[in-house]
């Protein structure tokens, strides 16, 4: 049995998992149906590989019905320092908190 080579598989995992997010993102409104089951693979790859999906990614779509948002599917709140996404095709809520970079100072009094 060939060994695995772990390294070269997550790698190959990450770029498939960004790629596939990509892709949902431009046919969320095209085929919103196709645009989830791409977010649903790319989530079983990084499952299955462990892999991250990167921050900038993992926003674009809801955590639990894994729809990638949309207009008018999902609304965005300011509150308490957190940025509240609301997915309103399920209903659930994700907080976002909002904190300061602890090295960078203040421009702005
Ligand atoms: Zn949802």
């Amino acid at each position: 049995m060939l060994k695995r080579d772990k390294k070269k598989e997550s790698r190959i995992a990450k770029e498939r998992v960004s790629y596939l997010i990509k892709r949902a993102e431009e046919w969320k409104n095209v085929d919103y149906e196709l645009a989830r089951r791409y977010v649903e693979l790319a989530k079983r790859i990084a499952m299955k590989y462990r892999v991250r999906i990167p921050k900038e990614l993992k926003i674009t779509y809801c955590k639990k019905c894994l729809y990638p948002y949309k207009a008018g599917k999902f609304r965005v709140r300011v509150r308490k320092g957190r940025v509240i996404i609301k997915c309103l095709n399920c209903g659930f809520e994700r907080r976002i908190p909002i904190r300061p970079r602890r090295s960078s100072k203040k421009l702005k009094p």
